[in-house]
């Protein structure tokens, strides 16, 4: 039986309103060809202000949007932030938390990132937890510590707040050196780190519960090497998802070798 794949688009910061809503009023028919078929789902993930919008877009599709970060808070005065809550109903069914942007540059901890998973699932919504080490970790041998440590609150949180819906949990592994730099690791590598994940979060969610998705510099030209491992569910794709035709290369070529 063909795997069911998930492809999500995180797009960053990197359109603006206008563009977005283009991108998919010009693209919804190719999007829905891949989506509508049983082994194919994918995610568009907008800035949070144009969400309402893309939603109205692919309203008559199966083509689901996602949030790029949620508050680790229900609600209240915290200026700028917002919520679970708010970005559901605006039309999002998935939330990116964790991204090391996010960690990097709003120094977010692995206890807030939880937080904001508690979040995602008391909406009902998919939380994409995004783990990954840098260069530095991998270069001591600290990966798997490093995952462990990363994930240890949110299975925690996972555990606590087993989630209502039938939707499978998504977690994306994405080494940060990997990130936009064009470098990528070797099969073996993911094989070892998605061993590790498989066991780890089996403890608190049953395989088919959860998918695994690999980031970092998946395109065109990466995506052959990176299909081989057995337990992958998908991709989060940065840069190449900008461009459709950059981006349907990658679907198409995981969905016709089923990875
Ligand atoms: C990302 O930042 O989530 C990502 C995967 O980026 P890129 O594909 O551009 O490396």
């Amino acid at each position: 039986m063909n795997k069911h794949l998930l492809f999500v688009a995180n797009w960053k910061m990197n359109m603006v309103f206008n563009d977005a809503v283009s991108f998919v009023r010009s693209h919804k028919q190719g999007l829905e060809t891949r989506t509508s078929q049983a082994s194919c789902s994918v995610v568009i993930c907008p800035s949070l202000h144009s969400i309402y919008a893309v939603k109205q877009e692919l309203k008559n599709t199966s083509v689901h949007v996602g949030a790029q970060n949620c508050s680790e808070h229900p609600s209240g005065n915290f200026t700028g932030d917002v919520s679970a809550t708010s970005v559901s109903q605006a039309g999002a069914s998935y939330i990116i938390i964790g991204h090391s942007e996010r960690r990097q540059h709003h120094h977010e901890t692995d206890q807030a990132i939880a937080a904001k998973c508690q979040q995602v699932l008391q909406n009902n919504l998919t939380p994409i937890v995004c783990i990954g080490e840098t260069l530095q970790e991998r270069a001591a041998g600290r990966t798997l510590d490093i995952l462990e440590q990363q994930l240890a609150p949110v299975l925690e949180v996972i555990k606590q707040n087993a989630p209502e819906s039938e939707n499978r949990l998504v977690f994306a592994y994405e080494p940060v050196w990997s990130i936009g730099t064009g470098q990528i690791p070797t099969t073996a590598d993911i094989n070892t780190v998605f061993t590790f994940l498989v066991e780890h979060i089996g403890t608190v969610q049953p395989r088919e519960r959860f998918a695994l998705l690999y980031g970092g510099s998946v395109g065109p030209d990466t995506v052959a090497d990176l299909c081989g491992p057995p337990e992958l569910d998908g991709f989060l794709v940065g840069g190449a998802s900008l461009d459709f035709q950059t981006f349907e290369k990658i679907i198409d070529y995981a969905l016709s070798n089923q990875l």
